[in-house]
């Protein structure tokens, strides 16, 4: 039986662990909290998962809460003008729905179904000299430890790493009982872009204690909605959540009268820097000298949490990287071999969620006419929806003013 270490227990290391367990493969999983732990901690993410991953999820039975999970099947996309006006509005349906299950809840029993099912699990943080250790026990030993430190045993890719410092800062808050503009329509997705200030994203979701909705705030840094640097508790970050909302999108501010914190965990800060990173690290020691380790999901590529492509493209890479290691047969898991199964994921798949996120941050002038069309054109609204779900969709319609407009000159008039 091959041996095979995974570091880190979140989308992408745990959906490849019990691949691997499934397909005969003994698998350690170095985990840095225990499920207690995770239940018990704060939120991790907003994790919106798409048709594509969740399908992905459900093939490996691994969709544990998908009749709990509220099924979203539209997003209102909202473009406002400050100070409080909307400047444009419209709906766009996704061709199969998206769920986001909190993470506390999906890691924590994806570890003790992995623990069930035969794989080993070592509690523990790993520092670069436990990895070498652990990749010296193992023939592949795959990194899968997220934003967090160890990333950063592999080098940083500067040709495809489109920036240097974060491009938001981000606030997010799980809460019960915010009201809906459009009861009929739930449960939807809502999203608000602010020109200069940033972005706010609400989505309904199963956490601990049921389902709720999800607020993220992306704020340009610097900017009048970057405004929770000192981290409040969740209860003070809901006051100031219903202030900003009176002032830059009034039509929210009243639906969240009755909303409420969902636990002492219920919120997020940050801000991240989006990163591509060198698929293979060479850790020393070992008989050839190198020792190298593969890594996958957040550790290889960052995307800003705007185009909710993370955990998205974690379960993809997740599936790609286990179908690789099963072809590889008894051959060895060699760095050659690691840097091909990367760029083939990154090829069909990574670059397009970099590619669509920037656009996305940026903004250019074509994708203003596209929010317009898709105001007027149900469509091209749907499109647009599923591109999030699909990102390589990207490449063919909105990578370029020529082909947007090519796209767009059928709906004229
Ligand atoms: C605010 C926010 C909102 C987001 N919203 C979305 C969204 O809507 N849709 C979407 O698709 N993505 C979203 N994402 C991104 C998504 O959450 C991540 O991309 C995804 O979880 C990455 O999966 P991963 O397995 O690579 O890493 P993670 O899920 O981060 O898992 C990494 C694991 O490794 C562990 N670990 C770290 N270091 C060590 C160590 N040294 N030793 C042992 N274990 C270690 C961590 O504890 C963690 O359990 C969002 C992210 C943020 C920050």
């Amino acid at each position: 039986m091959r041996r095979i270490a995974v570091v880190g227990a979140g989308q992408a290391g745990l959906q490849l662990a019990l691949g691997l367990v499934a397909a005969g493969y003994q698998v350690t999983v170095v985990a840095a909290r225990t499920p207690e732990q995770v239940r018990q901690g704060r939120v991790l993410s907003t994790q919106a998962m798409f048709g594509p991953a969740l399908r992905i999820e459900r093939a490996a039975g691994l969709n544990l809460w998908e009749e709990r999970a509220p099924a979203v099947r539209e997003v209102r996309g909202v473009l406002a003008a400050p100070p409080g006006v909307q400047a444009l509005a419209f709906t766009m349906a996704l061709d199969e729905p998206a769920q986001s299950v909190d993470q506390r809840i999906k890691f924590a029993a994806w570890l003790e179904l992995l623990a069930e099912r035969g794989g080993r699990v070592e509690y523990r943080t790993l520092d670069p000299a436990g990895l070498r250790e652990l990749a010296e026990r193992h023939e592949l030993t795959v990194v899968a430890a997220g934003r967090g430190e160890l990333a950063e045993v592999f080098a940083r890719d500067r040709p495809r790493s489109p920036y240097d410092r974060p491009q938001r800062t981000l606030a997010g808050l799980y809460a019960h009982g915010v009201g809906s503009p459009d009861p009929a329509a739930e449960p939807r997705a809502r999203m608000h872009a602010i020109p200069g200030a940033g972005e706010l994203y609400l989505q309904p979701a199963l956490t601990l204690s049921g389902p709720c909705s999800i607020l993220l705030w992306g704020a340009v840094p610097g900017g009048p909605l970057d405004c929770f640097a000192d981290r409040p508790a969740p209860g003070e970050q809901l006051d100031r959540i219903r202030a900003v909302l009176r002032e830059f999108l009034p039509w929210e501010a009243e639906l969240w009268g009755a909303a409420e914190p969902t636990d002492p965990g219920a919120a997020l800060y940050g801000a991240l820097t989006p990163t591509v990173r060198q698929p293979v690290a060479r850790l020393g020691g070992g008989a050839g000298g190198e020792c190298p380790a593969l890594g996958i999901g957040d550790t290889l590529v960052v995307n800003d949490p705007l185009t909710g492509q993370g955990a998205n493209s974690a379960a993809r890479a997740a599936a790609h990287y286990l179908t690789a290691i099963v072809e590889r047969g008894e051959a060895p898991f060699t760095a050659d071999w690691m840097r091909q199964t990367f760029e083939l994921f990154w090829q069909r798949h990574a670059r397009h969620t970099v590619d669509f996120t920037r656009a996305m941050l940026e903004l250019p002038e074509h994708l203003h006419a596209v929010f317009a069309a898709a105001a007027e054109h149900e469509q091209v609204a749907r499109r647009l929806a599923n591109t999030y779900a699909e990102p390589s969709d990207y490449a063919a319609w909105l990578a370029t003013p020529e082909l947007t407009a090519a796209y767009l000159a059928s709906f004229a008039d």
